[in-house]
């Protein structure tokens, strides 16, 4: 759409009021809302003021005039607002030198989408994201009983979940066999399908639902593949749905990776491939189907993988999720089929244009803009240097010994082992301009003070089973 379509959508749809949205650094939308007959050409020229000093992370108190310029090309009807508002998601610039914002994740998501093509390697890098999630009743409950107190029982095969569950627990799914029995055991069909129809009207094509392996409301629901910046919208409108109808029913939706101790956590496994000229460039005749130009993008990735999980596994509950057992991984391998491998190379189709790669170390606490940008920029570093993968990984490493896995690298152990590995390895992602040092400098800081630094520094509710009578 243009500026004089959205417009005339607008009017069309009879809309009301237009909802300008964009994404904070942490990958949240932040919105603020205008009357229809304000909408003219000039507000996708000139753009509308705001207040950048009171986003999070992003400018000083006395630089802090900042402009949304609302991208035509996004508008759609708001699904869940009773007066009938276009929706528009916005880029952010500088008011007085018209530059685009380099801390915003969708302009950082924008260039590196330039960079592939400046680099000649490909045309489009598409990005499947499956970002799982919990539906929960009473997040009171969860929060404060979640922290593993009341879960001892688990051993003996009895899920006691603490919780005072009442009247019948006859459909509850047994321990680690939410995947996937039908209702009434499934007790999500229908706000899953009810999300499912939304992001469809929203003009997002849905693959599959259902339920997932954690007991407590676990879901997934997986996307088609799309280029890599309207897939970092996609997953905006993927989230405000999945919260949205939610909240609608009563309930509250988590992507936090880790809200129930000794259950599956919630990842974002992210399919990714390139494609040239209409071809696809992962297809080829070495391992699992893959090309050589592949191979490299995979080491890229298994190389980097430190420093990306600052932007992929983003808060200091992700590493609760990165521990044996629990289908999420922790060895910095590669393997066809193998689920307990950070790099899976899916083989159920034959076809090249289905050939891609499984990342499965991110969570969806993520920013889709920039864990996506950064894994590309990870992957074009493996291809530019031609990075070797090694050899694949085929057997259950779960059940390796340490000894075995001597040479296998790890995924991180906190989100401070990640910060401090981005602080040391992000020159592949400067490249292009597309992150800058500043918003590396900026990611770390807000990080290290807000969440490592200020979790460090309470009481944690464990440590009151631990400690209280030491
Ligand atoms: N929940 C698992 C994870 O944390 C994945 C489970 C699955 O999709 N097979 O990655
Ligand atoms: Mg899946
Ligand atoms: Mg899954
Ligand atoms: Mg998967």
């Amino acid at each position: 759409m243009t500026p004089t379509q959205a417009i005339e959508f607008a009017k069309d749809k009879r809309c009301e009021i237009v909802d300008l949205k964009f994404s904070d650094i942490l990958g949240l939308w932040q919105h603020f809302s205008i009357p229809a007959s304000e909408l003219d050409e000039d507000v996708f020229d000139a753009g509308v003021g705001f207040d950048g000093s009171s986003i999070r992370g992003w400018q000083a108190i006395h630089a802090s005039d900042m402009l949304v310029i609302p991208d035509p090309s996004t508008a759609v009807l708001d699904p869940f607002t009773s007066a009938p508002t276009l929706s528009l998601i916005c880029n952010i610039i500088d008011p007085f030198t018209r530059a685009e914002y380099s801390r915003d994740p969708r302009t950082i998501a924008r260039k590196a989408t330039q960079y592939l093509q400046s680099t000649g390697i490909g045309d489009v890098a598409y990005f499947g994201p499956e970002a799982e999630f919990f539906i929960l009743d009473d997040v009171r409950y969860e929060q404060n009983q979640h922290c593993g107190y009341y879960f001892i029982d688990s051993v003996e095969g009895q899920w006691n979940t603490g919780r005072e569950e009442f009247p019948n627990l006859g459909y509850k799914p047994r321990y680690k066999e939410g995947y996937f029995p039908v209702p009434p055991t499934d007790s999500m069909q229908d706000i899953r399908s009810e999300m499912v129809l939304i992001m469809a009207e929203l003009g997002y094509r849905i693959e599959a639902h259902h339920h997932e392996v954690a007991t407590a409301g676990q879901a997934e629901i997986d996307m088609r593949y799309l280029p890599l910046d309207k897939m970092g919208d996609a997953l905006m409108w993927y989230k405000y749905t999945v919260k949205n109808v939610a909240h609608r029913h009563g309930k509250t939706a988590t992507f936090m990776p880790k809200p129930v101790f000794q259950d599956n956590g919630s990842g974002m496994h992210v399919h990714q491939s390139l494609w040239k000229a209409g071809k696809p460039l992962f297809a080829g005749e070495g391992y699992a189907g893959l090309s050589q130009l592949a191979m490299h993008y995979i080491a890229g990735i298994i190389k980097h993988a430190p420093s990306l999980a600052a932007f992929t596994n983003p808060t200091t509950n992700s590493y609760r999720r990165l521990v044996p057992g629990f289908e999420a991984p922790i060895n910095l391998a590669y393997s066809r089929r193998n689920r307990s491998a950070a790099v899976r190379i899916p083989m159920y189709q034959g076809n090249p244009e289905a050939k891609r790669i499984e990342v499965r170390f991110p969570d969806p606490t993520c920013n889709g803009y920039l864990a996506f940008s950064a894994m590309l920029m990870a992957g074009l570093d493996g291809i530019d240097n031609k990075l070797e993968a090694g050899d694949p990984l085929d057997k259950d490493i779960y059940a390796m010994s340490p000894e075995e896995l001597a040479d296998v690298p790890s995924t991180p152990a906190s989100l401070e082992e990640a910060l401090v590995a981005l602080r040391e390895d992000h020159e592949f992602l400067l490249k292009g301009n597309v992150f800058t040092e500043d918003v590396i400098d900026t990611w770390i800081d807000y990080k290290m003070q807000n969440e490592v630094l200020a979790l460090q520094l309470r009481p944690h509710p464990y440590e009151f089973a631990l400690y209280f009578d030491a």
